[in-house]
């Protein structure tokens, strides 16, 4: 585990998982993290556990099992647990302008904003957010996460999931 401080102030964590579950587990523990208008980025090929990543984020918000499918092709779900969660896939979409023309962005009070293929449309996003990159590991089933928190928000949220998953 490392952690770096940058100036200006943004925090990088890397740490691994390796199995679907584990990943499902350090999900729930950044849903727990989470207060509400916060933005989380997921970026990293297809299969990386983006998706895995959310399911388990869901319950951290108390959605139940199965609710988190891959928003490929609707673009955009939405849920409601603890807190409203938008679920959003760039994989699809290439000009920054279709996130304004189809209002992806325009998401309920307190609502938490987890985009997969962010980096697809990176410059068009709020500055405070919590950028994930997950890339393999050496093992099958490994994954290497690497989470930076670029704003006050995201920075309280990564703080959080850092002293749950120390413990
Ligand atoms: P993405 O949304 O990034 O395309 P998914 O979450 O849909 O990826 O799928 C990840 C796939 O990788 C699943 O089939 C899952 O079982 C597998 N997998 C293997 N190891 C891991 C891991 N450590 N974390 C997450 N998924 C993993
Ligand atoms: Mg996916």
């Amino acid at each position: 585990m490392t952690v770096t401080v940058h100036d200006p102030p943004v925090v990088v964590w890397t740490c691994r998982t390796t199995s679907p579950d584990d990943t499902g587990r350090l999900g729930r523990l950044l849903g727990e993290a989470l207060e509400g208008n916060e933005l989380v980025t997921l970026n990293g090929d297809l299969g990386m556990g983006k998706t895995r990543l959310v399911q388990g984020l869901a319950d951290g918000l108390g959605l139940p099992p199965g609710t988190v499918t891959s928003p490929t092709f609707a673009i955009r779900h939405d849920h409601r647990g603890r807190l409203p969660l938008a679920h959003l896939d760039f994989y699809r979409l290439s000009d920054p302008d279709e996130i304004d023309w189809l209002g992806l962005l325009d998401v309920p009070d307190q609502a938490v904003t987890v985009i997969e293929w962010a980096d697809k449309l990176q410059t068009a996003l709020p500055s405070d957010r919590l950028e994930i990159a997950l890339r393999p590991g050496p093992e099958r089933d490994e994954r290497v996460l690497t989470w930076t928190a670029r704003g006050p928000a995201a920075k309280r949220v990564l703080t959080a999931v850092q002293t749950a998953h120390a413990r």
